[in-house]
């Protein structure tokens, strides 16, 4: 199977990266990804601002997909996430909502065994490994570092974003140049510390390149869920962004009218938020699949 190892990483996602490899549409591909402080925390001593910033955020990629081209959609299927024996934390003054409060700074490593997170000795949690990091390449001329989130992805921090659920992602220049990194063993809406449980990973996906379809992308769907995804300068805008275009999918792909998409969206449409804490915000708007189904909707 082809691997995409992790040293093959960038740090902006852009039209003019070199693709660490190539595959066809509808092949199955890892990606092994080392975690957002670019593996440089190998202790609890060692604290976020005494590492080079200029390793954050590593995306294993880009992937080229031979058949994309601006305009299609790039589907990825995420299969298995397969993590590191254990995931580290950091916090530090002024960043994140935590942070906003505290006079120093500290490091804290979780160790994951029988598919817990071990936080402490009296608490452990299941598992619920994530992708951070997720995105293609945007329109020629424009580059975005990995750790802000956008149209094409990128830093999203959804914690949605797992196994067993497929991501639609915008195709805007040829190839899609497919990138990911920024794994968490487990992190809560909002990560309001600043980090995940950090952690190497090994993540298996399958590419697929849609063509004269229509969805407002990036766009989730899980084996209960879809959702809408969108980043912006602040929550208030974000969470419009994701709303809006959950209503413009329910109008256009399911035919509803514009006073039934509100209104099933304020019945039993979930905003919730992704991450408050990069330099863009992240919110979803999350319906239940049962909706799609009573359509006769179903997903391409
Ligand atoms: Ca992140
Ligand atoms: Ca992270």
């Amino acid at each position: 199977m082809l691997t995409i190892n992790k040293t093959s990483s960038v740090y902006k996602m852009s039209a003019r990266n070199a693709a660490a490899a190539s595959c066809r549409s509808g092949e199955t591909v890892v990606f092994e990804t080392e975690d957002c402080f670019g593996g440089q925390i190998q202790s609890e001593s060692q604290l976020m601002n005494g590492i080079s910033w200029d390793n954050i955020n590593p995306a294993t990629g880009p992937l080229f997909i031979e058949e994309a081209q601006p305009g299609d959609i790039l589907k990825v299927e995420i299969f298995s996430i397969e993590l590191a024996d254990h995931g580290v934390m950091c916090d530090s003054p002024g960043e994140g909502i935590t942070g906003q409060v505290l006079t120093e700074e500290a490091t804290k490593f979780f160790p994951v065994s029988e598919g817990c997170a071990v936080f402490n000795d009296k608490l452990k949690f299941p598992v619920k490994p994530m992708i951070g990091v997720i995105g293609t390449a945007p329109e020629e001329g424009s580059e975005i570092e990995t750790g802000t989130p956008g149209a094409h992805g990128g830093n999203m921090d959804c914690n949605m974003i797992g196994e067993g659920c497929t991501l639609y992602l915008p195709v805007h220049v040829p190839g899609a140049l497919l990138a990911m990194g920024d794994v968490h063993a487990l992190m809560g809406d909002g990560e309001v510390c600043v980090c995940g449980v950090e952690i190497p990973a090994r993540i298996t996906v399958t590419v697929s390149v849609i063509k004269g379809k229509k969805l407002p992308t990036p766009f989730l769907v899980t084996p209960e869920k879809f959702m809408t995804i969108y980043s912006a300068a602040n929550l208030d805008a974000a969470v419009s962004g994701a709303t809006l275009r959950m209503r413009s999918f329910l109008i256009d792909e399911l035919g509803m009218g514009q006073h039934e998409a509100g209104f099933l969206l304020s019945t039993i449409g979930n905003a919730r938020i992704c991450q408050c804490v990069d330099p863009m915000e992240t919110c979803r708007m999350e319906v239940s699949r049962y909706v799609t189904d009573q359509y006769g909707y179903t997903f391409f």
